[in-house]
């Protein structure tokens, strides 16, 4: 199956008390697919500026991933987001965000990418995902990140295109944000309500939630000893969760393909924070990701005990 995505291709500046890094490679778009790219063939979409190098170009393609709709605009300036992280890393401030060729970008798609089995519109302007979503009618699953900003100045959009989405993947915070519902489970199906058949909680270190009309599934995240750069772990657990769903496309409704979905964008988010941007996941070895399923496969199950309870 072939993956098509559009979102952010990103020059980012980023702070950490790890350090800092003034101009490397990110975006939403990028980081979906360094991590579908372990799974399944990517189609990236959007555009870049002229100061986005070879070198980018080429780790854009890591994988195989194909990067014929991505357009480099002339003149143009790629998209720019700078973040400051706090000391345990669980609150970030966005410093600045300049939308450059994103401003005026009209997506127009190859056939190749109109026709993949399997759409994410990661994190960018819902107006353009709209647009990509319309181009893609043929999609056997669609799955949509957005943020906080997109939830402030351009809600309604926002609501249109959620309705036209197998799934929703939010940070949770945005999740109760979006739906004006304090509690994640209230929250989840109100959007369940809005067209989208499950909901994909992030909850930063705590893991993440699947939530559909029958099932409740929960993830820690991996247990790592350091973090050093938290930026695109979402989009990487999307990559992860989609990737692995794209390969399964005939058993959608399998609650264990959910499941295992969840696993591998758990895995793999995990390389993501250990270095800086796009480090981690460029020369990822698969048998590293088969082990750290593994792993949160242990931590997650239990045997069921019988124990006498007090009424
Ligand atoms: P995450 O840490 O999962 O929120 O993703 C961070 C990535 O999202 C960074 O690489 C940024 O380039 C990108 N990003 C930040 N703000 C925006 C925005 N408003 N629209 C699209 N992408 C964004």
């Amino acid at each position: 199956m072939s993956i098509t995505v559009v979102g952010s291709i990103a020059f980012d500046a980023v702070e950490t008390p790890f350090g800092q890094r003034d101009r490397m490679l990110g975006g939403a778009a990028t980081h979906f697919a360094l991590a579908a790219s372990v799974l399944d063939q990517v189609r990236i979409v959007g555009p870049v500026g002229d100061d986005f190098g070879d070198e980018e170009m080429a780790i854009l393609q890591t994988r195989g991933s194909n990067v014929d709709d991505v357009e480099r605009v002339a003149g143009g300036r790629t998209f720019f987001w700078k973040g400051k992280y706090g000391w345990d890393l669980n609150t970030r401030d966005t410093l600045d965000t300049q939308l450059n060729v994103f401003e005026h970008f009209q997506p127009k798609l190859s056939e190749d990418s109109q026709n993949a089995d399997v759409l994410f519109l990661a994190n960018i302007q819902p107006g353009l995902q709209l647009q990509v979503r319309e181009q893609c009618e043929a999609a056997r699953f669609v799955a949509l990140d957005s943020m906080n900003l997109w939830i402030d100045i351009a809600r309604d959009e926002l609501l249109d295109i959620i309705g036209r989405v197998d799934c929703l993947v939010l940070n949770d915070e945005e999740l109760r944000q979006l739906t004006e519902k304090p509690n994640l489970i209230s929250a989840a199906h109100a959007v369940l309500e809005w067209g989208p058949s499950m909901v994909v909680a992030k909850q930063g270190e705590y893991g993440s939630a699947l939530i559909t009309a029958d099932d409740f599934f929960a993830l820690p995240a991996y247990p790592l000893h350091q973090v050093v750069d938290p930026t695109g772990a979402g989009d990487t657990f999307a990559g992860g969760f989609v990737g692995f769903i794209a390969k399964h496309i005939d058993q959608l409704h399998d609650h264990e393909v959910l499941r295992n979905a969840m696993a591998y964008g758990t895995a793999l988010a995990s390389f993501n924070v250990e270095q800086f941007g796009t480090e981690g996941l460029q020369d990822i070895e698969a048998s590293a990701v088969r082990e750290r399923v593994d792993d949160l496969w242990r931590f997650a199950r239990f045997e069921r005990m019988e124990v006498a309870l007090v009424d």
